[in-house]
């Protein structure tokens, strides 16, 4: 199969993060309290902020937070200091499956990159504490800027432009569910990495846009599979 070119999002997808939802939630909360003495919303209503691309700045403004980019920049100062001690405590883990992956990629001469939410500075601790850096061509922190993040197509876009890569040729592998949207906007073939084999997680996007996986070294099944006549991979298989 022609596939020259695949990208990563970071966090649960390489790296893990012991209790996701949560880290992230008290992150939230954090901010709003403590930094803006707001009050804090509905369990339903933060979660909406993890799906809302664009439409950040109207859910932050509704909550009371006058400059919403000033929120994403607490929000970083915080998720730095909090991943730092993460990382000295040994409690990210680095999946099995990562390093045979990326080794076998370089391999092939397959160009491989990263497109994370988290911005740049964090995603440098996570790659130094496990030495993964030299293995990628491209690495794309978009937390600077969130109205570029997944589920917006920016990122893969941008990034695929720089390692003059075509949709078309490129998979885009992820934990979740802004991960798939991304990938379906930006038209490359998305994956879904489902490491805790939760047989009931359902999405609202149509389960037959993108493949499901359990482990990373499964991309290999796709990426050594006859390609058909005329079709892209994604094409082929979905
Ligand atoms: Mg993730």
């Amino acid at each position: 199969m022609t596939i020259s070119c695949v990208l990563f999002d970071l966090d649960n997808t390489l790296v893990g993060i012991p209790n996701t939802w949560n880290y992230f939630d008290t992150l939230i909360q954090d901010v709003l309290k403590m930094d803006y003495s707001l009050s804090i919303p509905s369990k339903d209503e933060r979660n909406s902020l993890w799906r809302s691309g664009k439409e950040y700045v109207s859910i932050l403004k509704r909550w009371g937070v006058s400059d919403p980019n000033d929120f994403w920049i607490k929000f970083d100062e915080r998720d730095g200091i909090k991943r730092r001690k993460l990382i000295k405590e040994n409690k990210l883990i680095l999946y099995d499956d990562v390093i045979p992956t990326l080794k076998k990629l370089n391999n092939m001469g397959i160009k491989i990159g990263i497109v994370s939410n988290t911005p740049d500075f964090i995603i440098e601790y996570e790659l130094d504490a496990f030495k993964l850096e030299p293995y990628f061509d491209k690495v794309l922190g978009l937390g600077d800027d969130q109205s570029i993040c997944k589920p917006e197509p920016d990122g893969i876009n941008m990034i695929l432009k720089e390692m003059k890569g075509s949709p078309a040729k490129t998979i885009f592998i992820g934990d979740s569910e802004v991960d798939l949207i991304a990938g379906q906007r930006a038209k490359v073939f998305p994956i879904y990495i489902d490491r805790n084999k939760e047989k009931r997680k359902i999405f609202d996007i149509n389960p037959k846009s993108y493949l499901k996986i359990t482990s990373l070294l499964q991309i290999f099944d796709i990426i050594n599979r006859p390609q058909e006549d005329g079709k892209s991979p994604a094409e082929s298989i979905l």
